[in-house]
This record gives C-alpha cells, sequence and structure tokens, in this order.
C-alpha cells in the first residue's frame, strides 16, 4: 500500500481534528422521535423474545402477564397484551425524551446519553407497569387466568402462586425493562448518529445530511480548493427565489461541486396574499412571514441589500444592514428574483402621502394608521374633521386593491360598532378607486359580483377614474372630485427596483427583465429571472404571463430544472415555460369571496372556503398552518385586535 492511501495515525487524527474544525453537529427532535420509536420495538423484541421463550418452558407468569393485558384490553389473544405493552413502553419512552430534551436540553447524540435515557426511561416504564397497572389493573385477574390455564389449580392456589411470586416477578420486570431501556436508548442513539444528524460547515454556514458528504466538502472546499465548483447565487427570497432554491438544495444536497447562496433583504418569505388580512387584525405579522434561513439548509444565506449586479463579470455586490459593509460575491448561474415594487408612476405626491400593501412592514404602518384614525375620530367633536379621518381611499382594482379594500371595510365598521362608539357611523367612507372599467378584469362577470358584494357592505366604488393628486387631507381625481381624507392607500401598479433597471440588458416599457422561453436573460445564458421582475411571454398569445404568486412558483420550477442540466453538461435539455393558469381567487370581505377554478365560477361563502383552504395548505410550514388556522378560529368568537403596535411620539 501506498503512504498516501494508508497515512499514519497522527496523520489520521490531525485531518480528522482539521476537518471538524468546521462542524457543528445539529439535531432533529422529530427524526429523534421516530428513531426512538424504532429502537424501541427492537427492544421490545429483544427483552421479550427471550422472555417467552422462557415461559414456555419454565412456565413462568410473564406469558399469563399478556394474557391479562389482553383480557383487560378484550381479548383473549397474549399478542394483543404483547403488542399493548410495547406501544404503552414506546409512547412513554417518547414523552420522557421529548420531556428531557424540551427542560434538560438533553439528546442523544452521544452514546452515554442515549445509555442513561434508555434506563431512565425502563425505569420509569417499570414504575408504571409493574406498580400501579400490575397492582391495581393485571393483580385481580392474574390468579384467575393462571386457574383456567391450569384446570387442576384452584383459584386459591393460583393467588397463593401469584403472592409467593410477587418479589421474583417485580424482580424478573425490572431486569426485562432495564433490556429494553438499554436496546432502546442505544440504538435511538447510534440512528441518531448515523442518519439523524446535519453535519454543518461552520465556516459555510450550510449543511449535509452525510458525514461523508461534508468530508468531501471540507476537502473540496477548504483544503485544495476546487476550480470546478459551480457557484450558484439566488438574489431574492419571495416565491420565485424560494422556489428555485428548495429544487436546487435538494438536487445538490450531497454534490458538494455546487455551492448555493442566496441573498434577501428580508431575512423572511411573506405569504402575500394573507397580507390585508394582517393589516386589520386578524393575522399576526409573524404567522405570515417565515425565516429564510428555515429553508437554506445546503445553501448559505445572506440577509442583505443587492446593491448592483455586474452581468459581464459574474459579480454581485451586497450590503448588510448593521453597518453598510459591503462586499462581492461571484456567481456562476445567477437567478434574479427581486419580485417587484410599488409605482407610483413619477407622481412625488402619492409617494409622499399614500401608504402602501406590498411588505410586511406596509400592512403594519396601515393598521396603525386605521387604528390611529378610529381613536383620533372617536374623540373629535368635529363632525367635518370626525368624516375626513374616517374616509380611507384604496386605489388599485386588482387583486391587492380589492382585497385591501373589503378587509378595512369589515375591519372599521365592525370596529366602530364595538369599541369607538362616539364615532358617528354615517361618517365612515371606505372608497374603491380604479382606473378600469371593472374590478377584477382577470375574473370576468364575477368581478361584477364582487363590485355588488363590496358595495352592499358600503364600500363606494369609482371606475373610469385615476386619481391625480393628494396632499394630507384630501385626495383629487382625474374626474374633478375632491375627496377630504387623511387615508390613502396606494395598490395601483408595480415597477422594479433600480437594481434591476439600471440593468444593461432588454427591459419591458415598465422595467421588467425581458427573458427568453428558457428563463434566461437574451444574452447571458446562465443569468436566469423570473417572477414579478421579469417579463415573460406567452408564445401562444404574444401576452406576458400576469406577476403572480402562483406564476412564480412554475417559473422557479422551469429555472431550478434549467440550471440543473446545464450543470449536468445537458446542454439541449432546457425546458421552455409554458403555464395554463388554474384560476384566480379573491376575499370580499366577511365570509365572502369570488373564484375562477379551472373555469367553475363559484362565488360567496364557498369560494372564501376555498379561499381559505388554498391559502392555508399553501403556507410554508406545519408551524405557521396551525397558527393562522388558530389566528381564523379566535377571530370567529372575538373581535379583531384594535392594539396599535405604534404609540404617539
Ligand atoms: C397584497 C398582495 C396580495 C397578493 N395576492 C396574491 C394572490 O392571492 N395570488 C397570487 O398568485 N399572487 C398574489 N400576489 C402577488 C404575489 O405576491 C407576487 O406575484 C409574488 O410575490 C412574486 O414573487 P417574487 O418572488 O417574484 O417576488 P417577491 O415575493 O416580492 O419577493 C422578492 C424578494 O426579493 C427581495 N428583494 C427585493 N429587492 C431586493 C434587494 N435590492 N436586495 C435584496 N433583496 C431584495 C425581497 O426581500 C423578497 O424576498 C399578491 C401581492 C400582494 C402585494
Amino acid at each position: 500500500m501506498t503512504p498516501e492511501k494508508n497515512p499514519k495515525p497522527s496523520e489520521t487524527k490531525l485531518k480528522i481534528n482539521k476537518k471538524s474544525l468546521y462542524l457543528r453537529v445539529g439535531f432533529s427532535l422529530k427524526k429523534e422521535i421516530f428513531f426512538v420509536a424504532i429502537g424501541s420495538i427492537i427492544g421490545g423484541l429483544t427483552m421479550h423474545l427471550p422472555r417467552i421463550f422462557f415461559d414456555f418452558t419454565t412456565g413462568s407468569q410473564y406469558f399469563v402477564t399478556l394474557l391479562v393485558i389482553a383480557k383487560v384490553l378484550g381479548s383473549n389473544l397474549p399478542e394483543v397484551g404483547f403488542a399493548f405493552h410495547m406501544l404503552a413502553a414506546t409512547i412513554i419512552g417518547i414523552v420522557t425524551g421529548i420531556l428531557l430534551h424540551k427542560i434538560f436540553k438533553f439528546n442523544i447524540s452521544k452514546l452515554k446519553n442515549g445509555l442513561f435515557y434508555g434506563v431512565f426511561a425502563g425505569v420509569i416504564v417499570f414504575a408504571v407497569f409493574a406498580i400501579p397497572v400490575s397492582q391495581l389493573v393485571l393483580g385481580p385477574n392474574m390468579a384467575e387466568i393462571l386457574s383456567e390455564l391450569d384446570p387442576q389449580m384452584t383459584l386459591v392456589e393460583a393467588s397463593e402462586l401469584v403472592k409467593g411470586n410477587f418479589v421474583s416477578s417485580l424482580v424478573d420486570s425490572f431486569i426485562m425493562h432495564i433490556i429494553w431501556g438499554i436496546t432502546f436508548g442505544v440504538l435511538a442513539s447510534i440512528l441518531t448518529r448515523k442518519l439523524g444528524a446535519n453535519f454543518r460547515c461552520r465556516r459555510c454556514e450550510i449543511e449535509f445530511s452525510k458525514i461523508s458528504t461534508y468530508e468531501k466538502h471540507v476537502e473540496n472546499v477548504h483544503e485544495n480548493p476546487s476550480k470546478s465548483i459551480k457557484r450558484i447565487l439566488i438574489l431574492g427570497g419571495g416565491y420565485a427565489g424560494v422556489g428555485v432554491l428548495k429544487q436546487l438544495q435538494e438536487t445538490f444536497e450531497n454534490n458538494v461541486n455546487v455551492s448555493i447562496g442566496l441573498i434577501s433583504k428580508d431575512n423572511f418569505f411573506l405569504h402575500t396574499p394573507l397580507l390585508p388580512e394582517m393589516a386589520t387584525g386578524m393575522l399576526a405579522s409573524r404567522h405570515i412571514a417565515t425565516p429564510i434561513r428555515t429553508f437554506c439548509k445546503r445553501a448559505r444565506y445572506f440577509h442583505a441589500k443587492v446593491d448592483s449586479i455586474d452581468l459581464n463579470n459574474k459579480k454581485v455586490t451586497i450590503t448588510r444592514g448593521l453597518d453598510q459593509n459591503k462586499r462581492d460575491l461571484d456567481f456562476d448561474y445567477l437567478v434574479i428574483a427581486l419580485g417587484g415594487k410599488t409605482n407610483f408612476f413619477g407622481n412625488e405626491n402619492i409617494q409622499k402621502h399614500a401608504l402602501t400593501i406590498k411588505t410586511l412592514g406596509d400592512a403594519i404602518d396601515i393598521r396603525n394608521r386605521v387604528i390611529s384614525m378610529l381613536e383620533s375620530a372617536d374623540q373629535e367633536e368635529d363632525l367635518e374633521l370626525m368624516s375626513k379621518l374616517m374616509t380611507f381611499v384604496v386605489v388599485g382594482g386588482g387583486f391587492s386593491g380589492v382585497e385591501t379594500v373589503g378587509e378595512i371595510n369589515d375591519f372599521v365598521r365592525e370596529s366602530v360598532e364595538k369599541f369607538y362608539r362616539n364615532i358617528d357611523v354615517e361618517k365612515i367612507r371606505i372608497i374603491l378607486v380604479s382606473a378600469g372599467e371593472k374590478i377584477l378584469p382577470e375574473i370576468g362577470e364575477l368581478g361584477e359580483y364582487a363590485m355588488r358584494s363590496l358595495e352592499k357592505n358600503g364600500v363606494e366604488i369609482i371606475k373610469k377614474t385615476k386619481l391625480i393628486d393628494v396632499d394630507s387631507d384630501h385626495v383629487e381625481l382625474d374626474n374633478g372630485m375632491k375627496i377630504p381624507c387623511a387615508t390613502l392607500i396606494w395598490a395601483g401598479g408595480v415597477t422594479v427596483d433600480p437594481v434591476i433597471s439600471k440593468l444593461e440588458t432588454k427591459h419591458t416599457p415598465n422595467g421588467r427583465l425581458e427573458v427568453d422561453n428558457f428563463l434566461r436573460l437574451k444574452e447571458h445564458t446562465n443569468i436566469f429571472a423570473l417572477g414579478d421582475c421579469a417579463s415573460i411571454i406567452d408564445k401562444r398569445t404574444g401576452k406576458p404571463y400576469p406577476p403572480t404568486a402562483q406564476h412564480a412558483v412554475r417559473e422557479a420550477k422551469i429555472v431550478s430544472e434549467n440550471i440543473i442540466s446545464s450543470i449536468k453538461g445537458e446542454t439541449n435539455a432546457q425546458k421552455s415555460f409554458v403555464y395554463d393558469s388554474k384560476g384566480s381567487m379573491a376575499k370580499i370581505g366577511k365570509r365572502n369571496g369570488v373564484a375562477l377554478l379551472m373555469g367553475s365560477k363559484i362565488k360567496g361563502l364557498l369560494a372564501w372556503f376555498v379561499w381559505r383552504q388554498y391559502y392555508l395548505s399553501t403556507l410554508p410550514s406545519n408551524e405557521k398552518k396551525i397558527r393562522v388556522a388558530l389566528d381564523w378560529f379566535v377571530d370567529l368568537f372575538f373581535p379583531r385586535d384594535i392594539t396599535s403596535l405604534s404609540g404617539i411620539k
């Protein structure tokens, strides 16, 4: 053998230490619970099999115990007793483990911890079974079963036998449970170490599910940096960016020749369809936002602003928040998914006075403003001023404008009725201004229904009209109307960030990036753009696909597949983006909605229910689904929360 292949022990040790310099091992409680369950079943077999064999040969009482458990459960099969004993022991083992973990941060990553945990759980199961269960539940049936099994034994003799064997069966039971505990504790610990751990590189802040992949990473990236590593940078942590990230991570989980980085100025992924409900106190802000780091397993996350993109030199400059520190990141593949921003069409007054509904911060501002208006109007004696404070104008007949106006209408009217009794209901004006002839034109005649429903609930709708000016106490429309109002919410259009509009490539008139069918910039085959910042033409109609989350998610699938095939050298396998929308839905106030789903038109309560189910199911984690579902449940019984998150300065 060559010396290289067979290093001296000291060299091996040095190498392992050096690698472990970067290593941080993480554990998942969910996986540990799974391993504990497997360990418990194997431990149960280990402890029972010799016992059962022993019972058959010596006629001891364990077999009888199983029959007694079965009898208590209404069966006469010992297997039922066996299954129940195992199930109960496993549940007790898992609950003990969770309590140890939650209270003492105890985990079974070390073998000795696994051993301690197993023995501890064994003692608890013994204590539960040997003392209360055996004495109170099983005891009275034991003698009966013994005498049934042996017709020559009377009930009195059987009772004597049970009493006489009390100490020895206690010792037996104790040993059995300790054997179970040791077996399952050690097994669960080994499984956790082998399969449950994540091996995290401290320097790169990325993790691997296998130690061997982690070691390859250290070798390729830190020890002998390989020139063949492909660097993928994803800009943006919205539907498009996170969609691409998830698929790339899955494919390249064990491929250390690919490095992935994601940059986003918000450190959370925002579920925008629920933003209007958050803005009016139905949902808590944290419940519709999920930290991006929870998605970044195999990818490095940078919480920073993208300042500029150098397409030719393949470099992105980012600035982090705290100290404005700048840094350059190189890439081989770039995914531009920076979304859009509110378009004020160059009107500085609107930009200065209007609130917007695009980000989590926007929704918090709307909520604070509406509550502040309610609080002020409640103290106002001057009815004209009260009316101005109670007038809310929303601009935009698209989904975000319509959903926002519906939510504000419900929130203001319900809150006035419940909490602000000095406000004259007649003074409330909620107005929707739309430049189009219809609202929600995407859903055809359902838009008419939405309009009628909103009007029935008290919303004034002004169509075919544009807002042209605003100051602190009124808005002005292009039909000459001046409306006194203190709150304007602008949902009138979307444009792109200057970082996108400055790029030296082809743009549409509204600044979006023009891409080819494969979602690549036309002159850069390794640079992809998708989501709200890209304009993707549907070849069949010649029109761009609409900027919606639904489309961004599907585009993400195509972009990741195209990057994967390109990295694998399958250059002819690039896929075109073709997608038929599955439909559109909008919530238009309390328990009311409209939905156009695969050609079917639904409206009213059913559409509202479908809307909720769909957007609940698309939340990215079970935790957020439960939190949002609880918020909705609480809303059925309690009034909206009117806590303002900003005081008087
Ligand atoms: C109120 C509202 C309701 C909506 N309802 C629906 C709906 O019901 N159904 C539907 O399909 N669509 C809906 N949409 C549209 C949907 O939200 C967008 O189409 C979707 O978010 C686009 O995804 P994206 O990833 O392209 O952009 P975004 O989700 O906007 O993500 C952009 C990401 O880029 C980051 N970013 C931006 N600029 C920078 C920078 N300079 N540096 C670093 N990071 C940056 C942001 O932080 C963010 O993480 C709604 C939108 C709104 C505002």
